[in-house]
């Protein structure tokens, strides 16, 4: 049994999808104008490992996991008028980015990624049903949702309507009936993006893009929905009545599902508050895409997570322990242990106390595996990376230099069978790289008849 909390109801509930041979979940994802930080990441970590969950409860292919590419919003009009070029430049640069930066975490890519500038048709098809069944209005090119047009708005947020218009901090404009109304589509000027409809040339808001993008590619009621804590006022309160409202009242997802904060110790970690990591400056500092990933999962998702080089630290040093535990075994069959954790609200840090304290190298690593760790061999992690070519699809093997000449280098019996593979692969190059990084320790390698032997100079 799998036990989810659910931001709706308030309480950890099990989770029962509607039909379990094809479990919905979305999750909202990026705007894409700036690289990803470290608080972006743990929604796609955290989500990233719920799937990985779902699919070893269910099967392989029960879920369909669709997170959205916000591609058209003013922050990224911003960013491409400073810049001097097309939105389209700025959003498909930072959504390059973000893929690679997810990978590196080991996020992989959802199976539904839609893209907000290519669901248009889907948008204004909606708005128009919100504004015949009289949940939303036309004012001065644009739409506004009437949120005094149903009554179950703020359900999941449970905000008073005076606190509600205080956090949405929403503009008081003229052409607002209800200071809490909001924007489902706006006038585009001259220059700038938009998109003909019924009510003028113009562009979507933000709220809308989910509601309709869930609806064409998963259906009106989903299993899961999950974002950041900050989304679930107003963006998903809004999603929630704009979905609800166009569907009869049909919920839009049967479990909500929100991650905390990650902070910098003290405050809270945000572009606008400028104290931004991210995991394209920590991978250049050498740490590993795992080290970052174990890092985000160290704490219970649902916590705010303090990030600090401790932290960074000692994930590195379970995973340099994982590693060892686990050598270069094929994975096994999950530990019971460490499934159960997961299942009880993914509780990673029980999880990977039970994790660390397993003896069986098979089930290690299959356990890991369910938490996205040990994708790589023990030797890779220890001495380096293979890094694929894509042009000629070779791998080449880099050494990390420091790890190589410190007093945890790799010991030689490894590097000769490495060696060996370099040679195999008839990578006379490597070969030779990985026998000259011997002789800068002081060992020469000596080819016989019966394979390789060692000795000191
Ligand atoms: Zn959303």
């Amino acid at each position: 049994m799998m036990r989810l909390y659910d931001t709706m109801m308030r309480e950890k509930r099990e989770f029962v999808p509607a039909d379990p041979t094809r479990i919905t979940m979305y999750v909202c994802g990026p705007t894409v104008y700036g690289r990803a930080h470290i608080g972006n990441a743990r929604p796609a970590v955290v989500f990233d490992t719920l799937a990985r969950l779902i699919r070893h409860e269910f099967g392989a292919k029960s879920l369909i996991y669709a997170r959205n590419i916000t591609d058209v919003e003013d922050k990224i009009l911003a960013s491409a008028e400073k810049e001097g070029v097309e939105p389209s430049v700025i959003t498909e640069r930072y959504e390059r980015f973000y893929i690679e930066d997810m990978g590196a975490l080991g996020v992989q890519p959802p199976d539904l990624a839609p893209h907000a500038t290519q669901e248009i048709a889907e948008m204004v098809a909606m708005i128009e049903r919100l504004i015949e069944l009289g949940n939303a209005y036309e004012a001065e090119g644009h739409v506004l949702f009437s949120v005094p047009s149903d009554p179950d708005y703020g359900s999941l947020s449970k905000r008073d309507r005076e606190a509600m218009i205080a956090g949405a901090r929403v503009e008081v404009a003229p052409y607002k009936r209800d200071p809490a109304d909001f924007v489902l589509w706006k006038p585009s000027g001259e220059g700038v993006v938009g998109w003909d409809s019924p009510w003028g040339r113009g562009r979507p808001g933000w709220h809308i893009e989910c509601s309709a993008m869930i609806r064409a590619h998963l259906g009106e009621t989903i299993d899961i929905h999950g974002g950041g804590i900050d989304l679930i006022f107003p963006h998903h309160e809004n999603e929630i009545a704009q979905s609800r409202c166009a569907h009869d009242g049909a919920p839009l997802a049967r479990y909500w599902v929100h991650n905390g904060f990650v902070d910098m110790g003290s405050e809270k970690m945000s572009k606008s508050l400028g104290n931004i990591v991210t995991p394209a400056e920590l991978l250049e500092q050498g740490h590993r895409g795992e080290t970052l990933r174990l890092a985000l999962l160290s704490a219970h998702y649902r916590q705010p997570l303090s990030w600090t080089d401790e932290v960074v630290a000692q994930a590195k040093s379970t995973l340099d322990k994982l590693y060892r535990a686990a050598g270069d075994t094929e994975p096994g069959v999950p530990d019971e242990g460490v499934v159960e954790a997961l299942r009880d609200d993914l509780n990673t840090p029980l999880a990977l106390t039970r994790l660390i304290a397993l003896e069986d190298a098979a089930s290690v690593k299959a356990s890991a595996a369910l938490l996205g760790l040990l994708s790589s061999s023990h030797s890779e992690w220890f001495q380096g990376h293979y890094s694929l070519d894509a042009d000629t699809g070779r791998y080449t093997f880099t050494f990390n230099k420091a790890v190589l000449t410190g007093p945890d280098g790799p010991d030689v019996e490894t590097m000769i069978s490495l060696r060996n593979e370099a040679k195999r692969a008839r990578n006379f190059e490597e070969a030779d790289r990985i026998r000259d990084a011997l002789r800068v320790r002081g060992i020469v390698l000596e080819d016989g008849p019966s394979g390789t032997t060692w000795r000191k100079e």
